[in-house]
């Protein structure tokens, strides 16, 4: 299988600088087999891709496509599929059994994409589910403006709502109070989301301080209304107990986020398993592959674990009484109860 990196985040938020640092990484980063790039421009002529092809030239090993004039996430998925598959097949037809192949691809979207549509386009089509395995949505914030396009464009909340993780860039323009609002509105926008930050592309984590601002500041004066006007994502947070059904839980997931993409976003959270705990997740209609829980996370096999929705526009008391209903084995070592914890 092929590793598969989506690079999500509005205009301007830094994309190709992160992703050039990461390509100049090479070998250290992939220590197996090469990495192709997709670029997604908008525009016509794609500036990106002369970016990335000239950070490429320490990889090594690397090959860039570009997908330009228009969106890959719209009106350019077919040339998005067709370009995949062709790096598939060439994947196949240079492929070593070494594993010294093509073992990393990373898709950079468009500012204006939804990142969901790209995972669906990677998971639904028949040769791509079989070759391909989506490691991580990774969303790039203008860590010095990117407050104001949250708080201007749904789309840029979007995909922050739905991400793995989030990377604040331009970290060394941004003053204190400039992140701490931005790095608490991302982080109520999607909780489940890793952060770190990077400065000219280069990422670090945050340090301790960066993250208690992120997870303590509180919305500013008059903010708060507003946000509860316009910010339709809501995080909801759900126990589940140790002795849940995993089969019975992973088919209500399913059903709900088929039945509801547009307004389920996002769910993050760890199940128990007979064969031990797991993280699962979905993003839109599409439910990871579960993975093991890192050692540093696991739960005791006793106790409750925690499962956080993203949703949009959706009743969340309709969303715990169907898991009431569906999923009774959640709640069975404590009363049933209407609510959300
Ligand atoms: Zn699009």
């Amino acid at each position: 299988m092929i590793d598969v990196t989506v690079v999500g985040g509005f205009l301007g938020a830094g994309k190709t600088t992160w992703l050039s640092r990461i390509l100049e990484g090479g070998a250290s980063v992939h220590a197996a087999g090469s990495v192709a790039v997709v670029v997604n421009d908008y525009a016509s002529v794609g500036i990106d891709n002369w970016l990335l092809d000239s950070a490429s030239g320490e990889a090594g090993g690397m090959s860039a496509r570009l997908v330009a004039g228009g969106c890959v996430c719209c009106d350019r998925k077919e040339e998005l599929v067709s370009c995949l598959i062709s790096l598939v097949g060439s994947a196949h037809r240079t492929g070593q059994p070494d594993g010294a192949g093509l073992s990393h691809i990373y898709i950079e979207t468009s500012g204006v994409a939804d990142p969901r549509s790209i995972v669906e386009v990677i998971t639904e089509h028949p040769v791509l589910q079989a070759n391909l395995v989506l490691k991580e949505l990774v969303v790039v914030v203008d860590g010095a403006n990117g407050r104001s396009q949250l708080r201007h464009q749904e789309l840029a909340r979007a995909q922050v709502s739905c991400a793995d993780r989030v990377v604040f860039s331009k970290l060394d323009l941004a003053a204190e109070d400039t992140f701490s609002s931005l790095a608490a509105l991302v982080t109520r926008l999607n909780p489940t989301a890793g952060l770190s930050g990077a400065v000219d592309g280069r990422e670090s984590p945050l340090t301790p301080g960066q993250v208690a601002l992120a997870l303590e500041a509180l919305p500013v004066e008059g903010e708060r209304q507003w946000e509860r006007e316009n910010f339709n994502p809501e995080a909801w947070t759900v126990q589940l107990s140790a002795q849940v059904c995993w089969a019975e839980y992973a088919l209500w997931l399913d059903a709900v986020t088929r039945t509801h993409p547009e307004h389920v976003l996002r769910s993050k959270g760890i199940i128990h398993t007979p064969n031990g705990p797991i993280v699962l997740q979905s993003v839109g209609r599409v439910i990871a592959q579960p993975r093991p829980v890192p050692p540093s996370e696991r739960p005791a096999d006793s106790d409750p674990t925690s499962m956080v929705f993203i949703t949009q526009g959706l009743d969340q008391d309709l969303l715990a009484r169907s898991l009431h209903t569906f999923v009774p084995s959640a709640f069975q070592d404590r009363a049933p109860q209407a609510g959300a914890n």
